[in-house]
């Protein structure tokens, strides 16, 4: 008989999203009239932009005519017109010189974050933040960079660095040494964004210990404040240790379009055992080009109008309105004397749970008593018990709704 990859049987059960999905339904059985409105998506509910709208259009019809058809994507790395526009408006417009050919467009930041691990060895050692978003850690148990179970939903063999209250939900590196370390910021689940500073000591860790940062920074376009950088490389030194993931997904509504991108900087550099230095990036490339056969012109097409500015205004304006949602959020949480944290630069909102309750009590509590469903900050990782998370994507009707029956429950 076939053998199975072990490792896969190493994986917890995806238990979060069930759960609450159980819960949920449970109760709807129970209170057919409730209207339960959601504040644990992290899907986006607003349409696309007009200016994309129209640039896939037109990209149909150029599909449809033998002058303009295009076939795959030369190499699968993305159309120059694409990785251009990248480079102009996503970087050189914030002072960082990054080349076209250390982009490589893809279908999705879940996909490259879970991937990228591929091109590193087994024997690095992994670090996360703990609560993480677990695609993170799963795809490192997978490859079989990890041991079995640990306890409190944690594998044997990561690093986990707590993100609490007390270090502003950003991590300190670690006394240990990590070599593969995964920060995401702004950040999912808990809001939280890193200053130059707190990123420039990750830089400077990575240097000391050669190791790889691999940043996400998916969130990028949530970022308000203007001494919050939106890339790890506008610290000086990053493009020599860190990998960048960005994604269409929440900054221009294309969860369900696909599109997104990872820079892999030509300076960043790996060892073999013999202490030789490697450059990643055409190891990279090579991995993704045989594996994948890039993102479709007509989703290319789309993704480039977010850059015109037309397509620049409109993906601001969605936003903003998501953005108002958290601030809403925020304020009336805090008059009502909550705990809350995030939700300025990032459309996340992590509170701190009343009276130290727990995760997953107070779900309960705000299904039950407002008919509102959130996510258990426990679920992301330990560090999150004692925290609920709530997501700014919803409509503004529904988020006034459910603020009310949060005000009318205190
Ligand atoms: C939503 C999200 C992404 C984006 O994933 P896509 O595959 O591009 O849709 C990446 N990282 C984090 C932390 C996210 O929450």
């Amino acid at each position: 008989m076939a053998l199975i990859n072990e490792n896969f049987l190493k994986l917890q059960a995806g238990y979060l999203f069930p759960e609450i999905g159980r819960r949920r339904r449970a109760f709807q059985k129970a209170n057919p009239d409730a209207q339960i409105i959601s504040m644990g998506i992290g899907d986006v509910t607003q349409p696309l932009a007009p200016a994309v709208v129209e640039a896939m259009k037109k990209a149909v019809e150029q599909m449809g005519l033998n002058e303009t058809f295009k076939g795959y994507d030369d190499g699968g790395v993305g159309y120059e017109f694409l990785r251009e526009a990248i480079r102009d408006n996503d970087y050189k417009a914030r002072g960082v010189d990054i080349d076209i050919d250390e982009i490589f467009v893809s279908d999705g930041a879940k996909c490259d974050t879970g991937n990228l691990q591929e091109v590193f060895g087994l024997d690095n050692v992994v670090a996360v933040s703990d609560p993480v978003y677990p695609v993170y850690v799963d795809t490192n148990v997978m490859a079989g960079r990890t041991g079995g179970a640990a306890g409190q939903g944690r594998y044997e063999g990561i690093v986990y660095m707590p993100c609490t209250e007390d270090n502003d939900f950003v991590p300190e590196p670690p006394a240990e040494k990590a070599d593969l370390i995964y920060l995401c910021f702004p950040n999912n689940p808990t809001g939280a964004v890193a200053t130059k500073d707190q990123l420039a000591k990750w830089v400077d860790y990575a240097r000391q210990n050669k190791a790889v940062i691999l940043f996400d920074a998916a969130y990028e376009a949530f970022i308000s404040g203007p001494e919050i950088p939106h890339s790890i490389y506008e610290v000086e030194g990053a493009k020599e240790v860190a990998i960048e993931f960005r994604s269409l997904s929440k900054t221009a509504g294309f969860t369900g379009v696909r599109c997104a991108f990872t820079v892999v900087p030509k300076q960043l550099k790996a060892e073999t055992k013999d202490g030789r230095a490697v450059e990643v990036a055409p190891i990279w490339k090579r991995r993704h080009c045989t594996k994948f056969n890039g993102v479709s012109y007509i989703t290319q097409a789309g993704a480039a109008a977010i850059y015109t500015d037309r397509g620049k205004k409109q993906i601001k304006e969605t936003i903003a309105g998501y953005m108002a949602n958290a601030t809403l959020i925020r304020e009336t949480l805090d008059k009502a004397g909550y705990t809350v944290y995030g939700g300025v630069n990032a459309p996340y909102i992590w509170l701190k749970t009343p009276d130290g309750i727990g995760s997953w009590e107070f779900f309960d509590l705000l299904l039950n008593k407002a008919h509102i469903v959130g996510t258990p900050g426990a679920g992301f990782g330990s560090a999150g018990e004692g925290y609920f998370r709530l997501t700014a994507f919803g409509r503004p009707e529904n988020v006034r709704e459910a603020l009310q029956r949060i005000k009318e429950m205190s």
